[in-house]
């Protein structure tokens, strides 16, 4: 009897935090509503739809057979989406990719999902959106489980191409990185690479462990990308400033060198607190969105994991 109690209280505590994190969640998309919206030309038939704001990047290619969108933000800002889409054509979107889960992303899905506007995803991708995700810390929020109107309707698994007239779109699943689900996108003619969130700029990268993410897959991704990119190639981030070559190895040294550097702290035996207060000191990007702290323990428990320490 007692333990049904017990387990009836823990029930109802557990539903009472689902249901304000759902409302938290819900307050977090409408708050958006309020994003500005910027066009940018990144090459003759590709664009930028960068939000003022928390939501995330929107490429836009304009193939001669299609018009194609890499995520698309949110529901609340798809009027917005759709008035910078009318300053490039009047067509409307043909197909929609979706670089990962996140609802920063992709739930925009829910309003271009519902015109039956195809949806090509990682099917890791989907499979996460099907159901409530609680994100890792800083966001610790649960993201709700989309309708199946907002589900991508196109899944792979490791590579698929997509054509238009001349150009080859290759999506590439890299494995455990930000998420278990994100995509390199390449457009082969275009020299034009999406990688959503893989890559951000001027910040410490979010890394989603409860939902596959690692910093080990991060820096693999990214060094696959420095190998297929080069010179010439314009790299898309998930947040930021489009950027090249210079930027991405800049990125991947800040990781690899902090990845590093938790390594030999963890290898000294050194404590959890003295390997906290000695990576603040060590890493130098001030952020806002992604604390340093949680950054280092999340990095600590990739590296005790990976490393066995
Ligand atoms: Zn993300």
């Amino acid at each position: 009897m007692k333990q049904i109690l017990v387990w009836l209280l823990l029930s109802q505590a557990f539903q009472q935090y689902c249901f304000g994190q759902t409302s938290r969640f819900d307050s977090i998309i409408k708050k958006q509503i309020s994003t500005k919206e910027e066009l940018r030309k990144i090459q003759p038939n590709h664009f930028l739809i960068q939000p003022i704001g928390d939501a995330g990047n929107i490429g836009v290619f304009n193939g001669k057979q299609r018009l194609i969108l890499i995520d698309n933000q949110l529901g609340v800002l798809t009027p917005k989406i759709k008035q910078q889409l009318k300053l490039i054509t009047p067509r409307k979107p043909s197909l929609i990719i979706n670089t990962h889960f996140h609802y920063e992303h992709t739930n925009g899905n829910l309003v271009f999902g519902s015109e039956l506007i195809p949806i090509v995803a990682h099917e890791n991708t989907r499979i996460r959106m099907e159901k409530d995700r609680l994100l890792s810390a800083p966001v610790s929020v649960i993201q709700k489980a989309y309708p199946t109107k907002g589900l991508p309707t196109i899944t792979f698994i490791e590579r698929m191409q997509l054509y238009d007239d001349t150009e080859t779109i290759e999506l590439t699943h890299v494995k455990k990185a930000h998420t278990d689900g994100d995509i390199i996108i390449q457009f082969k003619n275009a020299n034009v690479f999406y990688t959503g969130d893989l890559f951000v700029r001027n910040a410490l990268p979010f890394i989603d462990e409860n939902n596959g993410g690692d910093i080990y897959g991060m820096i693999q991704a990214i060094n696959y990308l420095i190998n297929i990119a080069n010179e010439a190639s314009k790299i898309v981030p998930g947040h930021g400033d489009v950027c090249g070559m210079k930027e991405l190895r800049e990125y991947r040294d800040m990781l690899t060198t902090i990845r590093n550097k938790t390594i030999s702290l963890a290898r000294e035996k050194k404590s959890e607190e003295e390997i906290i207060t000695n990576m603040l000191e060590f890493i130098k990007t001030n952020d806002s969105y992604v604390n340093k702290k949680v950054f280092t323990l999340h990095t600590l428990r990739m590296v005790q994991k990976h490393e066995r320490l």
